[in-house]
């Protein structure tokens, strides 16, 4: 099934709600008001059949038969009702709307039992006389507390559900009135659920198309607002994940060009006629060898790069618990050869027994590449330290150097792939601004971090910190 717009999920259930409470409201004040003026009736006619018990001259027996008969009719008219007079027996003495010789006994009817028992009876049902429903009230008649008889008081139901009708009309015009009012409200208020809900749909198009240019608009409804305000960081991040893509293609791009294009430069001079000097032409070739060094430098750096990504993504890095002064020292002996051609002293302290779950390999790479950084950017005859620290639930290894040190400003981004301080020194040194960045993902890729402190003049300290278990 295609799902329907949330407009016409909200706005069906809404009405029909309104429409269903409506009705039992317009149910109950029906059966209210009907109760009620049933009552009210009731009471009505309990006070005419009083009266026509006051007109009656006792005792009733010693009247004649029409006396009471013209009473009746009298009274009758008088009320717009039926009047019955009724002896203890059952007989009809008279009644305002017939011949009371031609009526049946009325012992057996409810109303007047009660009445001929000292109470007021009242009776709503169809009358066999005068063939419609009719609603009774009959009272006692007495002397000196002794009953006498009883006087019936009488009116057809039509007219009681005639005054009801013009009532229910009414209530049916109201609560159609209200019905409409209600479907109006309904409307507006599952538009205003629905519009915000419409409009981040819109946004978030807009976003997967890649066009982050717009922010989704925080409504007051929470969990919307929320919901909004989640797609525009997520979109944040896209948008500078993107650009980070872009940046780094560019980069890329041109730190190959540069290489590739001096060794373009120096095959062409060969070409022209450079090869026929042979002195020259093996400078040339130096220079183009060591082109290809650097090219070759900066693919590493990248595949290692890449690689770390998808390890980190895949989970296929593979960890054990290793002795980590193991580890460093085998970083150092690496760094050897550079530092005793620099004349710099490479020192470790590290606990012999210190364990740390990880990839030896990968965290020997990134002591390497600080080490070696530390030496590159160290002095002749200067110092270098690696220091390993262990707190209860991580180990903190730091290299120290007191070389040239770096400005506040440029720390921030030092992780940044390709980002160098002084491009044309890092060059010169052999560098391909990727090392740091390397050092940040293998850091990473064991759940830890990386940070930096220096004092330009001074030297630099670089840490990594990765969890032990
Ligand atoms: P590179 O290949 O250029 O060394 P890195 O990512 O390793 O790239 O380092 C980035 C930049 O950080 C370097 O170009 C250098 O300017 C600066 N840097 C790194 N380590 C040190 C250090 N120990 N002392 C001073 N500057 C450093």
């Amino acid at each position: 099934m295609r799902p329907r717009r949330l407009l016409w999920q909200l706005y069906p259930s809404y009405l029909l709600i309104t429409l269903i409470s409506l009705l039992a409201v317009m149910w109950y004040v029906s059966w209210s008001i009907r109760e009620f003026y049933r009552a009210n009736t009731a009471v009505d006619l309990e006070a005419r059949a009083g009266f026509v018990r006051e007109q009656l001259a006792l005792p009733l027996g010693e009247q004649s038969p029409e006396s009471i008969g013209r009473l009746c009719k009298r009274l009758g008219q008088a009320f717009s009702t039926r009047v019955t007079i009724v002896l203890p027996d059952g007989r009809v003495l008279g009644d305002s709307d017939h011949d009371p010789l031609a009526m049946k006994n009325h012992i057996d009817r409810p109303e007047i039992q009660e009445a001929l028992a000292g109470r007021v009876g009242a009776s709503t049902r169809y009358s066999y006389t005068l063939k419609k429903y009719m609603m009774y009230v009959a009272v006692p008649v007495t002397i000196q507390n002794k009953i006498v008889g009883a006087t019936r008081v009488s009116i057809p139901m039509t007219a009681f559900e005639q005054s009801l009708r013009a009532i229910y009309v009414q209530i049916a015009v109201a609560a159609l009135i209200v019905a409409l009012v209600a479907a109006a409200v309904s409307l507006v208020v599952s538009r205003r659920i629905s519009r915000p809900l419409e409009e981040m749909k819109r946004g978030v198009e807009r976003f997967a198309k890649g066009d982050f240019s717009i922010k989704l608009p925080v409504l007051d409804s929470q969990e919307i607002g929320a919901l909004a305000e989640e797609m525009n960081t997520m979109a944040e991040h896209l948008r500078r994940l993107e650009t980070i893509r872009r940046d780094f293609v560019a980069n890329v791009s041109h730190e190959l060009r540069t290489p590739v294009t001096a060794i373009k430069g120096f095959v062409e001079t060969l070409r022209e006629g450079a090869l026929k000097d042979p002195e020259a032409a093996s400078r040339f070739l130096d220079i183009i060898a060591r082109q290809v060094d650097r090219l070759n430098a900066i693919i590493g750096d990248l595949l290692t790069l890449s690689r770390l990504e998808e390890g980190a993504d895949a989970a296929v890095v593979r960890f054990e618990e290793n002795r980590i002064r193991d580890v460093l020292e085998a970083a150092v002996q690496v760094c050897d050869m550079k530092a005793s051609a620099k004349g710099i002293a490479v020192k470790l302290d590290c606990e012999p027994d210190l364990l740390c779950k990880s990839n030896a390999p990968l965290l020997e790479q990134a002591v390497v590449n600080l080490i070696d950084n530390a030496i590159k950017h160290s002095e002749e005859g200067s110092s270098v330290r690696v220091v390993v620290a262990s707190a209860e639930k991580e180990i903190r290894i730091t290299v120290e150097d007191h070389g040239c040190g770096i400005e506040q400003e440029h720390l921030p981004r030092l992780f940044e792939r390709f980002y160098r301080v002084d491009k044309a020194r890092s060059r010169k040194l052999g560098g391909t601004g990727l090392g740091l960045s390397i050092v940040k993902h293998i850091a990473q890729v064991h759940g830890g971090s990386v940070s930096v402190a220096s004092t330009p003049g001074k030297g630099s300290t670089f840490a990594i910190s990765i969890p032990k278990g």
